[in-house]
């Protein structure tokens, strides 16, 4: 059973997973596993992960077989558990609790070399919207405060498995990354009564010069204060705290605003290999909800951030970022392309 233990001085929590059990040797660098034929991944080896959770299939095929077009299934090496129940506890000075949560993993595609940017917006939109349900059908667990949906792409993004995939952990805490998020848009809703990423949208607008991609009612941009070269954010341009809120008109313009935008991406940096984030709010049905009003101050975005430097002693000492690429090189780079 892995465990949560807090930093007491910054009171960031850790996940401690004592099952993953990694010694030294594990750590050498593998290259990302699985070919057609051995991935478990891939259409027809359903069998080699654990059954299905959810799955878009079409209505003449069983549970784990082939026939699918999405599937989610638990990760066999989870980082959290489902089971048992939020124990906390002190340990002299220190707080712990029990490693309480889900870790999913989403199976993009049933094709092996199917990678993102090629994918129709079909393809897209299935993905999208299977985010939303996992998302619904987890917040019903009020010991989940957060969950966080993110992709990781390549070998250097944290991939151990190519076939394309994303990931789903639902953690029982807000984790400290999006609380300062939270936080930092209640005290700027706090003195001017206005959402900060609407007017970061509406500012974007006026100044044009980070804009990567724009439709009716998305936008993506590369953000003033970029810690990453090509840092894109990707936000709708209604208000909206929770992803789950999206309608089925607006996920078919989302579905078309991230694939032109990772095309683009990809064509203008050769298929980089990259993360990305999807914040939301945290779930507002836990017991003592600490944001009442989070669906006036928040606003729900992804983060997509390709990996083309290394984190190293400055950032990891200071928190604090050193970005070679201006993010305004960036956007007029990624609006040249073609995607
Ligand atoms: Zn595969
Ligand atoms: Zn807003
Ligand atoms: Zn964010």
């Amino acid at each position: 059973m892995s465990e949560l233990r807090k930093d007491p001085v910054i009171g960031r929590w850790v996940i401690i997973a004592s099952e993953r059990g990694k010694r030294p040797t594990d750590f050498a660098t593998a290259t990302p596993k699985g070919k057609p034929g051995s991935c478990p991944f891939c259409e027809g080896n359903e069998t080699m992960t654990p059954p299905e959770i959810y799955a878009v299939r079409s209505h003449d095929t069983l549970a784990n077989t082939p026939g699918w077009k999405v599937r989610v299934v638990p990760n066999k090496f989870p980082a959290l558990r489902v089971e048992g129940s939020v124990d906390r506890e002190g340990v002299g000075m220190f707080d712990k609790m029990s490693g309480i949560g889900a870790h999913e993993i989403l199976i993009e595609t049933p094709m092996h070399d199917d990678f993102l940017q090629n994918r129709s917006n079909e393809g897209i939109m299935l993905l999208l919207d299977t985010y939303q349900k996992r998302m619904v059908d987890l917040k019903r667990d009020i010991r989940l405060h957060y969950i966080i949906i993110f992709k990781n792409e390549g070998e250097r993004a944290g991939a151990s498995l190519s076939h394309s995939h994303s990931q789903i952990i639902a953690t029982p805490i807000v984790p400290k990354r999006v609380r300062e998020e939270v936080d930092g848009s209640l005290e700027y809703f706090g003195y001017k009564m206005r959402c900060v990423f609407c007017d970061i949208i509406r500012e974007e607008k006026r100044f044009g010069s980070r804009i990567v991609y724009e439709s009716a009612s998305f936008i993506s941009l590369c953000p003033f204060a970029s810690r990453f070269p090509f840092e894109i954010w990707l936000l709708p341009k209604r208000h909206m705290s929770d992803y789950s809120l999206m309608t089925q008109q607006e996920s078919v313009e989302l579905s078309e605003c991230l694939l032109i935008t990772m095309k683009r991406l990809a064509v203008a940096l050769g298929e980089p290999q990259y993360n990305w984030m999807l914040h939301t709010e945290p779930n507002t049905a836990v017991p003592r909800n600490p944001w009442p009003d989070i669906r006036d101050h928040y606003h729900w975005h992804f983060e997509i951030i390709p990996k083309l430097t290394r984190v190293a002693g400055f950032e990891w000492g200071t928190g604090f970022y050193i970005n070679p690429t201006p993010p305004e090189d960036a956007a007029a780079f990624l609006r040249e392309v073609e995607g």
